[in-house]
């Protein structure tokens, strides 16, 4: 069987847990801290904070953003659900906008028309890796007052070009970027999360309130040689990471540039076998974007049924999976009528499929399953 992904652990990422279960200090203490450390050295970002998932990041951010009812968020619905999910949580109203259909992305023209005097923020999603038009999007929160959002869930490791530079996601091109360490995405702590900002009180607030907005973390309350009362400033939340998926998260971090290339390689002979099939469009880069490829994602010809040819590849044991879903078609989401057309989002979750990618496949794989998409498209 030929797995849509696979995460990329080992012994040594085995032996870290193994070191911070047996140091006697488990929850979130020392490997969290150099875990955030190393992370925010790595993108170039000031601040770094650890957290339980991508989900509670991109809520703390909002919640650190002051986002509450009445508020409005503009975003994609071509997204995975966490999404918008987070702007729900604070009771605020994801505003979806349309992607283009060559990138996957948010259209940053499509973000102007959709800002109100109620906007208060945009989430811009790095979708399957690939990053966003970050000037663009950062020049319409400068103009409007916006806090610029990245969901970078699948983009560590991605860069941008930015004045000539290549620059990592998480530098702070927006105001906060969330980062995702589920076993889906390139680099994985079992279930994880980071912030990254260059604001030191978006900083402080991510770091009281993922810890029930305690006065005085446990940590510091344990090395101290007086009796110290602890008091909750604000109603926090519990999002923190452990000891043990930080000691993880640093082993992978020492991986990740390995990992981004042989993706990279994978994804550039993806498009090299499966060039000049009638119909199928593959995806690309623009100039100014390196993506990880954390998801490699076809436009299926017109006449060829999503289902059945998914279908038709797990009868040949290659597992794949539809494009990304569309927030605004799911029953959650069904009370609130899109006020922007969403026809390329809903086209990309019909007509596209991911297909197989992960750093230990090898180019034998690989070419069963262009091979195979090759046959089923009868070419
Ligand atoms: C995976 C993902 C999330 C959620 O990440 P978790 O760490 O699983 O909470 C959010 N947004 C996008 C775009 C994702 O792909």
């Amino acid at each position: 069987m030929i797995p849509i992904a696979l995460p990329f652990l080992g012994d040594e990422e085995a032996n870290a847990a193994r070191e911070a279960i047996l140091s006697g200090w488990v929850s979130q203490g020392p490997q969290v801290a150099a875990f955030e450390r190393e992370f925010s050295a790595l993108v170039g970002a000031p601040y770094a904070t650890a957290v339980s998932n991508c989900t509670t990041a991109l809520h703390l951010a909002l919640v650190a953003a002051n986002i509450g009812p009445g508020d409005e968020v503009v975003t994609a619905s071509h997204s995975f659900i966490a999404t918008a999910n987070s702007v729900r949580y604070c009771g605020a109203t994801a505003v979806f906008v349309d992607i283009n259909p060559d990138t996957y992305n948010i259209d940053p023209l499509k973000v102007a028309e959709a800002i109100t005097p109620r906007t208060r923020a945009i989430i811009a999603v790095h979708q399957m890796g690939l990053p966003c038009d970050l000037p663009a999007l950062a020049a319409l929160a400068r103009q409007h007052n916006l806090v610029l959002i990245e969901d970078a869930a699948c983009a560590a490791g991605s860069e941008i070009r930015v004045d000539g530079i290549w620059e990592r996601i998480g530098k702070a091109h927006g105001q906060i970027t969330c980062f995702s360490f589920h076993p889906r995405k390139v680099i994985t702590t079992g279930e994880g999360g980071m912030l990254t900002t260059s604001e030191p009180e978006f900083d402080r607030k991510f770091k009281l309130l993922r810890q029930h907005a305690m006065s005085v973390p446990d940590t510091v309350r344990h090395g101290a040689s007086q009796t110290i009362f602890e008091q909750y400033l604000d109603v926090g939340f519990n999002y923190r990471m452990t000891d043990i998926q930080a000691a993880i998260g640093r082993t992978q971090l020492t991986k990740l540039d390995g990992i981004v290339t042989r993706r990279r390689a994978l994804a550039a002979r993806y498009t090299e076998m499966l060039g000049n099939i009638e119909g199928l469009r593959l995806p690309s880069e623009p100039d100014w974007a390196r993506s990880n490829w954390q998801s490699y994602c076809v436009r299926l010809p017109d006449h060829v049924d999503q289902r059945e040819i998914m279908q038709a590849l797990l009868d040949q044991d290659i597992a794949t999976r539809r494009g990304i879903m569309c927030s605004h078609r799911e029953p959650a989401y069904a009370g609130e009528k899109p006020r922007h057309g969403l026809r390329q989002s809903e086209l990309a979750q019909d007509r596209a499929i991911l297909l197989p990618l992960y750093a230990q496949m090898t180019d034998d794989d690989q070419a069963r399953v262009a091979d195979a998409v090759r046959t089923e498209l009868g070419m």
